[in-house]
């Protein structure tokens, strides 16, 4: 039996994993690369035939574990993919938009490139269109969480809710071969206890092997208890200064979740009522997903949903749709709160928003969750002075602030709370997701404190389980 490492290794995008168990292959994740240095990948021929693969397991529907899979299509693939229910409705959502982002991105880049005499490595092509997408949707197959799968003759699967965004799930998978079983758990992201709208992180006991994410295992996030003062504090600071607030965020989870507190701060009267624009067509849709599936969110929402409150709808929030309004947002006076996706400023809508704002000393950029090695949010939040969007160079003056008790990940003790769960020592936890020096760093915590064999997997390294 073997596991390969896909993507995530030493960094933090492109999860994707494939076990071969008894002539098949099961894939777990085939996410798109991000930062800037590793985005070349995406463009590399799937190191597993796509045509060979027999299955997919898929823990959630962030671009950075499901964005290739369109691809993978294209170039062969043709298998079940399976999925909790809400991930089968976002995904949806979130493959056109990935689609309809690289064919506009491309469209900039091949009238910057002309101006500038320029040549792209890369074809002047998305990666995958609409269509593409849209061929990838029925292989999808809905489960629900604790519903046994089974994925092949020898692989059984079952789906746990990881906390992290709606439809969330690590996976426990069994596998047999040759007359025995092996157990592994795939943590996929793992989230933070006592978030609104979704339910905490499931806590496993018994695997032989552990693949687990890493993205915040050297640090603790701020007052994780308290990001709903931390962001009045930054609207309130932004008004008085006369400046708008731009938040890049995420359109799944992180922007349900300011959409939330934001209206709980309007009508506690703890931020005044300024016009609050979530300029993201797609965070709109999925916004509706996360009121169908209402059944997966946590107590606290459910509640309000019985009482008649709208969690997600008041008079200060903008939803916006259209390309002509989102250009009317920069004539609105300030100030305003403009939230648009990408979460890593790399793509999409928030990049406008960027321009028209960086340059001004009143304005703040709120950034709301990690930042990506090599991504425009990373260049920012790193404290670079000049940087290139759309192929301008703009001057930093706005103020720079962030929030990280935002994050969708468990922080550090999250993740040691979850990997101390084990009732019994895993022959091997494998850390994933993470940059290099702080995967080695909790690989080596891991190793220290409970005596578990933990180690840092290389880009397509491949090892036997037994
Ligand atoms: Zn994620």
């Amino acid at each position: 039996m073997k596991l390969h490492f896909l993507g995530a290794n030493r960094q933090v995008t492109g999860s994707r994993y494939c076990l071969e168990v008894s002539g098949k292959r099961v894939m777990v994740d085939c996410g798109m690369f991000q930062e800037r240095k590793y985005q070349p990948r995406n463009w590399d021929l799937s190191p597993i035939p796509p045509a060979t693969i027999d299955a997919m397991l898929l823990t959630h529907v962030h671009i950075d574990h499901c964005g290739l899979i369109p691809k993978l299509v294209k170039d062969g693939f043709e298998a079940p993919i399976y999925a909790t229910e809400p991930s089968v409705g976002l995904v949806d959502i979130m493959l056109r938009d990935a689609a309809e982002i690289q064919e506009e991105d491309i469209g900039y880049k091949l009238k910057r490139h002309r101006r500038e005499g320029r040549k792209s490595p890369f074809p002047y092509q998305p990666l995958f269109n609409v269509p593409d997408a849209e061929q990838a949707l029925p292989m999808f197959q809905p489960c629900k969480y604790g519903q046994p799968i089974q994925v092949t003759p020898e692989v059984t699967a079952r789906f746990f809710d990881a906390g992290h965004i709606l439809g969330s799930a690590m996976i426990e998978v069994e596998a047999k071969e040759n007359g025995r079983t092996i157990r592994i758990a795939f943590s996929g992201d793992i989230g933070q206890p006592n978030k609104p709208i979704i339910r905490d992180p499931s806590l496993m006991a018994d695997a032989d092997y552990i693949v687990m994410e890493s993205t915040y295992g050297d640090r603790n996030h701020q007052h994780p208890g308290d990001t709903e003062t931390q962001l009045a504090a930054a609207v309130n600071d932004a008004v008085s200064r006369g400046g708008n607030v731009i938040i890049p965020t995420f359109a799944v989870e992180r922007a349900q979740e300011l959409i939330y507190h934001f209206g709980r701060l309007v009508r506690s009267g703890r931020i005044p009522q300024l016009p609050i624009y979530l300029d993201s067509p797609m965070a709109v849709d999925v916004t509706a997903i996360y009121l169908k599936y209402h059944d997966y969110c946590d107590e606290a929402l459910l509640k309000m949903i019985q009482d008649q409150q709208a969690p997600f709808r008041y008079p200060n929030l903008k939803l916006v749709r259209t390309a002509d309004d989102s250009k009317q947002i920069n004539h609105v006076p300030p100030s305003a709160v403009i939230m648009a996706s990408s979460g890593m400023c790399n793509a999409g809508r928030i990049k406008h928003h960027l321009k028209n704002n960086i340059e001004k000393h009143e304005a703040t950029i709120l950034f709301v969750g990690h930042q990506g090695e090599g991504t425009l949010g990373r260049q920012i939040v790193d404290g670079q002075t000049r940087v290139r969007i759309h192929g301008g160079e703009f001057q930093v003056r706005a103020k720079i602030s962030q929030i990280y008790g935002f994050s969708g990940h468990a922080d550090h003790d999250g993740l040691m709370t979850w990997i101390s769960h084990f009732k019994r020592a895993p022959r091997r936890v494998f850390l994933t997701h993470g940059e290099e020096a702080v995967a080695l760093k909790l690989a080596a915590e891991i190793s220290q404190k409970l005596s578990y064999d933990a180690y840092v997997p290389q880009y397509q390294e491949v090892v036997e389980l037994s």
